[in-house]
C-alpha cells in the first residue's frame, strides 16, 4: 500500500502526528476483498499475517505518516472549541484503480493529543456494529464511509466492565467535518480556513476550483450533498444518532456510525440512543438537524465568501434557503420510488397519500422495512396477495383503506405489474442490519468469542435487495423480547 498525505501539507495547526500504539495479540475478524479490489492488486495479495499486522496497527507502511486530525463541534448543541481524533488515526491517502483518492484511518488504534480522559480504543462491540452498518448502507446505495477490515486486538478495555477491544480500518472520499471548520473558526484563524476549504475544494469538489466564487460554491455542494444524504435515511429507516457538527462529513457520507440503528416498527419519533434522552436526533429531526449543523458550517466560510460581512450573510442565507426545498423533493421522489409512483402524479396530492401511509403504519405498529416489501409485490386488479402486508397492521382495515386509493393513484402510471414490482424490489430492501440482529452478533463475539453470527449477518446484508432462501430469520422484526430499546456509543 502505498499511501500520500496531501493533508500533512496543510500545516501543524491541522493535526498531530501520532502513531497507533501497537496492541498485543491481533487476529483478523473480516478484511473486505471487494473493497480491496478497488486498490491497485497490491493489497489484495497481502498475506494473512500482513493483514493482521497492517489493519492492527502494529505495521505502518514506510509511505504513511499517521496522524490524528485537529477538530470541533457542537454535541447536542455545546460547542466544544477541541475534539480531534480521540481514537481515530489517519494513515493517509491511497488511489483506486480508477484514479479516485480516498482517506484511511484506523480506528479504536489509541490515544492521541486528542483523546482527552479517553484510553483511544475502542470495544470489539463498535467495531463490529460499525463494520456491519457502513456496508449494509453501502449495499443499500447510501453514500458511506466503508469498512475495509476489522481486527480484535487482544487486549481488554475497561468500560463498565471488561470488553475485548477492537480496530476497524475504515475509507472515506474525506474525514474533513463541519467541526474541522468550526476549529478554525473559533479560533479565528482566517488563513487556515482558507486553506481547509481550498484543500477540500480539490479533494472533493474539483468542479467548483475555477468559479467565481469557490467557498460559497462549497456551501452550497455541501448543502445539496447533505440534504440528499439525510433523505436517503429517511428513505431506509436510518437514524444516526449522533449528528452533531464533529460526525458531519464534508463530502456528504455517512459518517461515524456511533450508537445508529435502523428502525423495525415505524414511529416517527424513534430515537435509540441511550444518550439523546431529549430526542435531537430523533428519525423525525433528522432534516432540520441536517439544515442546524450546515448553518454553523455557513458561519464558518462568512469570511471567506464576502469581505462585506452583511453581504456573505444574504449569499450564505440564499445558499441554506435552498436544503429544505433539496430534502422535500428527494424525499418525494425518494418516497414515490418506494410506492411505485412516477412524477406523473400531483405531487401534493401524492405528498398527501405518502403521509397517510406513514400515519397508519405509525399507528398501527407496522414494520418499516415489511411494509415497503410487501407492497412492491401487490398486483393492481388483485388483491389476493395482500394479506401479508395487512398483517403488519394491528388494524389490517386502515390499510386496506390506503391500498384502495394507492390503486387509484397507480392507474396514471399505467406501468405494467412486473414493470412496477421490479422498479419497486430495486428499491424496498429485504434485509436491513436489524439492530437485535447486530446485538445478538456482538454478544456471541463479545462474550463467547464466536463470529459465526456476525459472518452470517454479514453476509445476508451483502445482497439487501434479493430475497435469499433459508433466510427468513433475518428478514422479520424482533420478537418483543429481542427488542433493543437503547444503543451506545463506543466510548
Ligand atoms: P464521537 O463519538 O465520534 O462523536 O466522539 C466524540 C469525541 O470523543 C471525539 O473527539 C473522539 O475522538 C472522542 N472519543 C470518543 N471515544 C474515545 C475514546 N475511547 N478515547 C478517546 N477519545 C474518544
Ligand atoms: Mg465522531
Amino acid at each position: 500500500m502505498i499511501f500520500n498525505n496531501r493533508y500533512l501539507n496543510l500545516g501543524e495547526e491541522f493535526y498531530h502526528k501520532t502513531p497507533p500504539v501497537p496492541v498485543l495479540n491481533p487476529n483478523l475478524i473480516i478484511f473486505n476483498h471487494d473493497l480491496a479490489a478497488e486498490f491497485p492488486a497490491s493489497l489484495s495479495k497481502l498475506d494473512h499475517q500482513t493483514l493482521v499486522e497492517l489493519f492492527s496497527g502494529n505495521l505502518i507502511p514506510d509511505s504513511s505518516i499517521p496522524l490524528a486530525m485537529a477538530y470541533a463541534g457542537h454535541q447536542f448543541g455545546q460547542f466544544n472549541p477541541q475534539l480531534g481524533d480521540g481514537r481515530a488515526i489517519y494513515l493517509g491517502e491511497l488511489e483506486r484503480r480508477d484514479g479516485s483518492v480516498v482517506d484511511v484511518q484506523l480506528k479504536g488504534s489509541g490515544r492521541t493529543r486528542f483523546s482527552r480522559s479517553g484510553d483511544g480504543r475502542s470495544a470489539l462491540g463498535p467495531v463490529l456494529r460499525e463494520y456491519l452498518v457502513s456496508e449494509a448502507m453501502f449495499k443499500l446505495k447510501v453514500p458511506t464511509t466503508r469498512a475495509l477490515a476489522a481486527v480484535t486486538t487482544g487486549e481488554q478495555v475497561i468500560r463498565e466492565q471488561l470488553i475485548p477491544g477492537g480496530v476497524i480500518t475504515r475509507v472515506a472520499s474525506s474525514f474533513i467535518r463541519v467541526g474541522s471548520f468550526q476549529y478554525f473558526a473559533a479560533q479565528q484563524n482566517i488563513e487556515a480556513l482558507e486553506k481547509l476549504s481550498h484543500y477540500v475544494i480539490e479533494r472533493n469538489y474539483p468542479e467548483l476550483q475555477h468559479t467565481d466564487s469557490p467557498h460559497l460554491a462549497l456551501l452550497a455542494s455541501v448543502v445539496t450533498r447533505q440534504a440528499k444524504l439525510i433523505a436517503q435515511w429517511m428513505q431506509v429507516g436510518f437514524i444516526h444518532g449522533v449528528m452533531n457538527t464533529d460526525n458531519m462529513s464534508i463530502a456528504g457520507e455517512t459518517i461515524d456510525y456511533g450508537p445508529c440503528a435502523f428502525m423495525d416498527t415505524y414511529r416517527h419519533k424513534q430515537v435509540y440512543s441511550y444518550i439523546d434522552s431529549m430526542g435531537r436526533y430523533a428519525y423525525s429531526n433528522q432534516p432540520k438537524i441536517g439544515l442546524w449543523n450546515l448553518t454553523r458550517l455557513a458561519e464558518t466560510l462568512l469570511p471567506l465568501i464576502n469581505d462585506d460581512i452583511d453581504e456573505a450573510v444574504e449569499m450564505a442565507k440564499d445558499v441554506l434557503g435552498n436544503y429544505m426545498e433539496i430534502y422535500d423533493d428527494a424525499w418525494l421522489q425518494g418516497m414515490r420510488g418506494k410506492c411505485g409512483l412516477s412524477e406523473k402524479g400531483d405531487s401534493e396530492a401524492d405528498r398527501a397519500l405518502l403521509q397517510e401511509l406513514f400515519n397508519i403504519m405509525a399507528q398501527n405498529k407496522a414494520d418499516f422495512t415489511l411494509t415497503f416489501y410487501y407492497l412492491s409485490q401487490l398486483n393492481l386488479l388483485s388483491n389476493e396477495k395482500d394479506e401479508q402486508l395487512k398483517n403488519l397492521f394491528v388494524d389490517p382495515q386502515a390499510i386496506e383503506k390506503w391500498l384502495v386509493k394507492w390503486r387509484e393513484r397507480l392507474i396514471l402510471d399505467s406501468l405494467s405489474d412486473e414493470e412496477r414490482q421490479s422498479q419497486m424490489l430495486s428499491l424496498n430492501p429485504v434485509y436491513i442490519p436489524r439492530n437485535h440482529q447486530i446485538e445478538m452478533a456482538i454478544r456471541a463475539a463479545e462474550d463467547n468469542d464466536d463470529f459465526e453470527p456476525f459472518h452470517a449477518l454479514h453476509e445476508v446484508l451483502q445482497k439487501p435487495f434479493d430475497y435469499q432462501p433459508g433466510k427468513d430469520s433475518y428478514m422479520r422484526p424482533p420478537r418483543p423480547e429481542e427488542e433493543i430499546e437503547n444503543t451506545f456509543c463506543g466510548t
